[in-house]
C-alpha cells in the first residue's frame, strides 16, 4: 500500500523556485557558488526544511550535510538520496538543486503520512560538486567515498588564495561528523538528463545505468616566439598553429564512435600578441567513452598525432593525464529498482548512461548506487536558461520515492 502514495509536486516546485532565489541572476538562472556566502544560505535554507520534516542533520568535516529519518530497525545501513546545492557561475535552477529537493521531498512525504521504512533513510548535500570555486570537482563525495583525503579537499585553494578548510568554517558548515566510512544501504541521485536524449524521444524517466569514463589531459605545446613579419613561413616554430591540428584531432577522434566524446575547452596562448608568431599554446582535452578501451584509443591517437605535429612543425608537445575516472557501471538490483518504479506508476522511460560526471559516480565506488534522470528542455545545462517541466521533475521524484521504498523496506 506505501506503493500507493505520491510526493507532494506542488511543494517540490516551490522548494525549487525558494532555492532559486538564493544567488538568483538577471537571466533567470542561479550563481551559487561553493562556500560563499549565498551557498551558506543555501544550506540554512535546506537545513531549516529537514528540521521542519522531523530530520535528524549532520555535517561532516567537508561540510556534507545528511538528514536523517529514522527507520524500524537503525542498526541497517541508511537508503540515501541526493545530490549537490552549489552551482556553476552562470547555472541554472535544478543542476544539482533537483536532486537535494527531490530527496528531501520523499523525506517530507513519508513524514507526512507517519510512514516509517525498515532501514533509515537519509538526504545528503555534497559539497562543491562542481569544482567552479575549488578542485577537484565532486570533492565532497570524493572525500566520502574515500577518492580523496579530507585534508587534501581541505587544502584547495581558489584564484584568490583562500583554502576550502577556512571558506568552510567561514561559513559555518565544518562539522564534526566523520567524512565517510560509513556503510549505506543504497545510494539514489535524482538529476536533469543535461543533454537531449529523453526529450526527443518522447521519454519522462532515464533509468541512468552508468557513467561515460573520463580521462583529461593538459597539453603543452612548445615553439619559439617570433616577429609577425620578418620571420619566413618556414622558419617558424607555431605553437598555436600546431595546437590547432591537434583540437581538430581530439574531435576527428571522438566521432569514431557514438559512445565517444572528445572536447577541447580551455586554451591559453602566450605571449597572446598581434605580431608574435606563438611560442607557447596550452589546451584542456577531455575524452569520455562507456568503455576503457575507448579512452586508450582516443588516448593513443592523440599522442600519434602531437608526435607527427611536433615532428613536422619543430614542437615540442607534452601531453599530462590531470583526471581519470573509470567508466562507471551502477548497482543493477538499484537500477533496477528505478526501472520498476517507473514502470509501475507508467512512465515511459529508456536506459541511458551519463555523460556527464556527478556525485552518484564517485558513491557507487562504496554503495549500491543508481540514478533518475528527468528530461531539461533542449537538454540544456550549466547554463541559466537551463529549464525542466514540474510534472517532469514530480516523475522523477515519484519514482525515487518508489525506489526508495524498494530499498527501504
Ligand atoms: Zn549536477
Amino acid at each position: 500500500m506505501n506503493a500507493d502514495i505520491r510526493i507532494d509536486a506542488e511543494r517540490l516546485w516551490s522548494s525549487l523556485m525558494d532555492m532559486a532565489k538564493i544567488g538568483a541572476t538577471l537571466k533567470g538562472g542561479v550563481k551559487r557558488l561553493t562556500l560563499t556566502d549565498l551557498d551558506r544560505q543555501g544550506r540554512d535554507r535546506f537545513v531549516g526544511w529537514c528540521k521542519e520534516a522531523g530530520l535528524v542533520v549532520s555535517v561532516d568535516g567537508v561540510g556534507n550535510i545528511f538528514a536523517r529519518r529514522a527507520g524500524r530497525n537503525n542498526a541497517l545501513p541508511p537508503v540515501v538520496s541526493g545530490s549537490h546545492l552549489d552551482t556553476q557561475p552562470s547555472g541554472g535552477r535544478f543542476d544539482g538543486c533537483f536532486g537535494v529537493m527531490a530527496a528531501l521531498e520523499v523525506a517530507r512525504t513519508l513524514h507526512d503520512r507517519g510512514i516509517q521504512t525498515e532501514a533509515p533513510f537519509e538526504v545528503a548535500m555534497w559539497t562543491n560538486e562542481e569544482g567552479t570555486r575549488f578542485l577537484p570537482v565532486m570533492g565532497g563525495s570524493g572525500a566520502f567515498a574515500g577518492a580523496h583525503t579530507v585534508e587534501e579537499i581541505l587544502a584547495g585553494r581558489d584564484l584568490d588564495g583562500v583554502s576550502f578548510g577556512d571558506a568552510l568554517r567561514a561559513i559555518g558548515y565544518a562539522g564534526a561528523a566523520p567524512v565517510g566510512g560509513r556503510k549505506l544501504g543504497a545510494y539514489f541521485e535524482a538529476h536533469i538528463e543535461q543533454g537531449p536524449l529523453l526529450e526527443n524521444t518522447g521519454n519522462t524517466i532515464g533509468v541512468v545505468t552508468g557513467a561515460l569514463g573520463q580521462r583529461w589531459f593538459e597539453v603543452m605545446v612548445r615553439g619559439m616566439d617570433a616577429h609577425a613579419g620578418p620571420t619566413p613561413m618556414h622558419l617558424r616554430r607555431d605553437a598555436l598553429f600546431g595546437a590547432s591540428f591537434l583540437i581538430q584531432e581530439v574531435n576527428r577522434l571522438a566521432k569514431v564512435t557514438e559512445h565517444s566524446r572528445g572536447t577541447v575547452g580551455m586554451i591559453l596562448n602566450r605571449p597572446n600578441s598581434r605580431n608574435v608568431v606563438p611560442g607557447e599554446t596550452v589546451f584542456s582535452v577531455d575524452f569520455r567513452d562507456t568503455d576503457v578501451s575507448g579512452l586508450d584509443r582516443m588516448e593513443q591517437g592523440l599522442r600519434a598525432a602531437a608526435a607527427g605535429i611536433a615532428r613536422e612543425q619543430g614542437l615540442n608537445i607534452d601531453i599530462r593525464q590531470t583526471i581519470f575516472f573509470p567508466p562507471c557501471h551502477f548497482d543493477q538490483s538499484c537500477v533496477a529498482a528505478v526501472r520498476a518504479g517507473a514502470e509501475r506508476l507508467g512512465f515511459r522511460h529508456m536506459d541511458i548512461v551519463s555523460g556527464a560526471g556527478h556525485d552518484a559516480v564517485h558513491i557507487a565506488g562504496v554503495a549500491p548506487t543508481a540514478m533518475i534522470f528527468v528530461p531539461c528542455e533542449g537538454g540544456i545545462s550549466h547554463n541559466e536558461i537551463e529549464n525542466a517541466k514540474p510534472d517532469d521533475l514530480a516523475a522523477g521524484c515519484n519514482v525515487l520515492l518508489q525506489a526508495v521504498l524498494a530499498k527501504a523496506g
